[in-house]
Order: C-alpha cells, then structure tokens, then sequence
C-alpha cells in the first residue's frame, strides 16, 4: 500500500507541474495544493499503517523476550533454592539463551526487509507484465522498400475507452505519391484516421494495406520507417537544433543536415544564431517560434526520407512569411511521397491531388476543390462557412 500510495503522489505532481501555467494563470495554487495535500495523507495514512504495524511486531518480540528472561531467573532461584539446579547452571542456562536469542533477532530483521522486498518486487513485476496493445505478430515480415500505395479498406475504427464507432465505412485508394487532403470540422476524426497509418491503434475492422501488405503483418519499426509525421504540436528536445534534426535519422552526416535544413527554409535562421546548429533550443535555449518549430520538424523528415508523409497543419495561423517558408518546404518535402494532409487552409486543399470529406468518421464527399464546391454538398457548406 505505501509503495502503491507513493506512485499516486508521483502522478499527481507531475501532472500539477505539468501543468504549471494553467496553474497559475486560473490563480489555482491552493486547489492543485488540496489535491497533493489529499494523495500525501493517504499516504500518511499508509505510512503510519505500516509503523503500527512494525511497532506491535517489534514491541511484541521484545516483550516476550524480557518475560522469557523474567521466568528464567524467577524459576531459576526457586530452583536453586529447592537445590534441585545448581547456580553454575541456571547462570549458564541464561547465557545459553542469551546466545540463541541474536540469530532469532537477526532472523526477524531478515523477515521484515524480505516482506518488504517481496513486495517491491511484487510492484515490479506488476508493471513489467504490462503488454503493448500493438504488439509485431510472430511472423511479422520487413518489407522491401514500400513505394507508399495506401489502401483503407473498409475500415472502422472504435477507441478502447468508448463503445462509439469513430470511423466507420472509409474506403479509400491513395495512388503512390499522390497529395491528397483530409477536411472536416473538428471531432471529425481526420486525426485518428492519421494515426490509424503509422499503426499507433489497430483499425477495428477493415484493414490497411500499403504496397498491398496488411500493415498487421509488418513489422511495426519497417512500418514506421516508411511514415515521416510532422504534428500539428512540435515536440522539440531539450538539446541542439543539429540533435534535433538528426533525430530524423541519427546517423545521418553534417552535410545532409545542412541539406535537409536548406530543403526546409529554417538555415538561413539556423546561421543566423550565434551558435548555429549547436543552438540549444527549449527550457535551457533560445525558443523557436511555432512556425520555426515546425520548420525543423520537416527537417526532420527530410532526413528521414520516407515514402509516406503525414502532416497535420496547424489550426492557428501563422504569420504570413513563416505560413510561405512552411508552405514552400511542404511543396518541396510531398514530392515523390505519398502525403496525406489534414488540412486547414483553402491553399492546400486546392493544391491536394484529391480531397476527402469525413463528417462524424465517415467519408461522405470526395474529389477536387472545384468539384466538391460544384456538388453542392457539405463541403461547400464548410467552404461557405469559410472552414476552409
Ligand atoms: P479531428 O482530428 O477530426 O478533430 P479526432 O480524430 O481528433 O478528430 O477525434 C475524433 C473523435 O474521437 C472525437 O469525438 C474525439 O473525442 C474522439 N477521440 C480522439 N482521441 C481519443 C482517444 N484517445 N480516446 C477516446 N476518444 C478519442
């Protein structure tokens, strides 16, 4: 229980830290202290549990011991006085004792730090049992290099969490190479629909076939291999602008970062740090704006160079110079890549190669920009509303 009430603590600050600046922006401190003052007195509590337990173990042991050595001399002179023991006995009887006593103290210690070994180890355990829910299936194959033909076959999709279909009925042939946009209001379900291809959750029914390979039977590192994401949310490490993009590909050499840097308009901004690519960026480093970010995000991917691309643009907007460097590197970064945008900005869907419409996980218009608008339909209906 104590070891179960620390990891509760540990969550709970963390997730308060985490949080840190909504913290303190809804002036919240006293609130988030209640909570942590909540997990730490149950875990007082636990504490305390396991103290009264020790103590009434421990006083009982030497209680008894103390009543043993008690009886001993009690019955020891009333012996010696009926002359039925000699003195030199009972003194050496009670050393004896006295003796034996040590290894069943020890004993008792060894028992109370094996009891709590058992059960950290039983913690442990617990949390090595966990399973991935993606697991490679046992005669998972390497693909060769895939082209980056995506087929969504009937496919549907529900989270764990939830009884509600969030995709449902998506039939969908992308061409290797081809652009092609998801649209729809938000809630949609254009992101789950995104991470269904890099098989971050497993489709509920249907499948996903890529160069014609269920993607079940891949191995999930080829799978990924061949998927390059920039999110909406860049996450940047804590380290060195070069660090950051050569985690595309750790191996990579100077020149193809500087390359893949060039091919996403963020070197020009790089060199012109004081420190270059030794830039430290986040907490201990300069911040980059979120178009910067993004920048180096496609970087990344540069380096990577997989066959399909994933990007999910960001909603809010950006400065009209950062939106062109962005837009402009995206150009450059879809070519030759099978590349699906969700995409929230009219430039990109007029530019996709085909647009598809989800509402409420299903697919209910697709085709080109001119055509959807010409249909009449939903689309349309979002277009006016200047959705897109
Ligand atoms: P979009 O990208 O179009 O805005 P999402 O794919 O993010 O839509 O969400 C589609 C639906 O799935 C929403 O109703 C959302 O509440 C639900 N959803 C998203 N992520 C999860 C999750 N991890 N667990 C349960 N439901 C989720």
């Amino acid at each position: 229980a104590v070891r179960e009430r620390i990891a509760d603590i540990n969550s709970a600050v963390e997730n308060s830290i985490q949080g840190i600046r909504e913290v303190k922006s809804f002036t919240n401190e006293t609130y988030e202290m209640g909570k942590f003052h909540a997990v730490n007195s149950e875990f007082r509590s636990a504490k305390e549990n396991m103290y009264q337990t020790m103590a009434s173990f421990h006083a009982g042991m030497i209680f008894n011991i103390e009543v043993f050595s008690l009886v001993l001399i009690a019955a020891g002179a009333v012996m010696v006085n009926r002359g039925t023991v000699s003195f030199a006995d009972i003194i050496g009887f009670q050393l004896f004792v006295k003796t034996m006593m040590n290894p069943v103290r020890r004993l008792t210690n060894f028992y109370e730090m094996y009891q709590q070994g058992v059960a950290s180890f039983e913690r442990f355990t617990e949390i090595m049992d966990i399973e991935p829910d993606i697991n490679d299936s046992p005669n998972a194959i390497e693909p060769p290099a895939l082209t980056g033909e995506i087929h969504l076959d009937a496919l549907g999709f529900k989270y764990l969490s939830s009884p509600d279909w969030i995709l449902k009925d998506i039939d969908i042939r992308i061409p290797a190479g081809a652009t092609v946009a998801l649209v729809g209001e938000s809630g949609a379900g254009k992101s789950t629909l995104a991470s269904l291809i890099p098989r971050f959750y497993d489709v509920t029914e249907g499948r996903i076939l890529i160069d014609g390979y269920d993607i079940r039977t891949l191995k999930q590192r080829a799978l990924r291999a061949s998927v390059g994401i920039v999110h909406q949310n860049v996450f940047l490490f804590d380290t060195t602008i070069r660090d950051n993009i050569l985690f595309g590909r750790p191996d990579a050499a100077e020149a193809d970062v500087i390359e893949a840097a060039r091919s996403a308009n963020i070197y020009d901004f790089i060199q012109s740090l004081p420190d270059g690519l030794d830039t430290l960026v986040g907490e201990r480093g300069v911040r980059l704006s979120g178009g910067q970010q993004q920048r180096v995000a496609i970087a990344r991917v540069f380096l990577k160079n997989p066959p399909i691309l994933i990007f999910d643009e960001a909603t809010s907007s950006l400065d009209a110079e950062s939106e062109a460097l962005i837009q402009n590197a995206m150009e450059r970064l879809c070519v030759n890549r099978t590349t699906i945008i969700i995409a929230h900005r009219l430039s990109t869907v007029k530019k996709a190669d085909k647009t598809y419409v989800l509402r409420g996980g299903r697919l209910v218009e697709q085709g080109r920009h001119d055509d959807l608008i010409a249909l009449g339909g939903y689309y349309n209906e979002l277009y006016s509303r200047s959705a897109y």
